[in-house]
């Protein structure tokens, strides 16, 4: 299908461009090797642009996060000056004693927006086609460690997409993991992964950044929302 995995345009010679989910900025360093088999979908121009500065975030969070693992240290000093070139870099810093980086404060929304959109890439490398604007996305990251609620919410969805340990990689596992499956009601009020969307009431992925970060979005569809909540009025 001709369309932006985005937005949905239909795409032609003059918008039509290639979107690596994840964005290759997360292989700084790293050998062509590694690159192999990275996941394309097809992006209007516009949607191909929009998302560079949200990359280079999460490529920070990422290469902050090293500890001592010497083919990270290309993307952690990238990091490093890129957080500094920032307005208040400084103070997004946190050192030890020794002046060490040991972490940085990042945006929650810029995370969002970010796992968002590797969750539609993926939407579309699996199915086919665009997601719809009939869904309504929920992303569970890190920044919602302190909400019991979500953390458990966000274990049961990993089980089940990880079932037996399926896990998906684009580009190299040491990079990304991913995996998406559709959340359907069977008998008895079983999820199951259906192959068509069709009775589905969502679409859940969960995607492993570095073997670091680890968000899951859920994507569910906008009537099932409607009926949930009139049930629980
Ligand atoms: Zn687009």
């Amino acid at each position: 299908m001709n369309k932006c995995y985005n937005c949905g345009t239909e795409l032609n010679d003059q918008n039509k461009t290639r979107e690596h989910i994840p964005a290759k900025n997360l292989f700084a360093g790293y050998s062509e090797y590694y690159k192999k088999n990275l996941l394309t979908v097809p992006a209007c121009r516009k949607c191909n642009e929009e998302f560079s500065k949200t990359d280079q975030q999460v490529r920070d969070a990422i290469g902050i996060m090293n500890e001592d693992d010497k083919k990270k240290d290309e993307a952690t000093r990238k990091s490093v000056k890129s957080i500094l070139r920032q307005p208040r870099g400084l103070e997004r810093l946190h050192l030890d004693e020794n002046d060490r980086v040991i972490g940085v404060d990042f945006s929650n929304e810029d995370m969002e927006t970010h796992h968002i959109k590797n969750f539609k890439g993926l939407f579309f490398a699996e199915y086919g086609y665009p997601i719809g604007d009939d869904y309504e996305i929920k992303v569970i990251h890190e920044g919602d460690a302190n909400n019991e609620r979500f953390m458990k919410i966000a274990g049961e969805m990993t089980a089940y997409v990880t079932k037996e340990g399926e896990w998906k990689s684009s580009g190299h596992q040491d990079i990304f993991q991913y995996n998406i499956k559709s959340l359907e009601i069977g008998e008895g009020g079983i999820i199951r992964n259906g192959t068509d969307l069709k009775n589905a009431i969502g679409v859940v992925a969960v995607m492993k950044y570095h073997n670091e970060l680890s968000p899951v979005v859920m994507a569910f569809k906008k009537e099932f929302v409607a009926l949930v909540s009139r049930q629980s009025n």
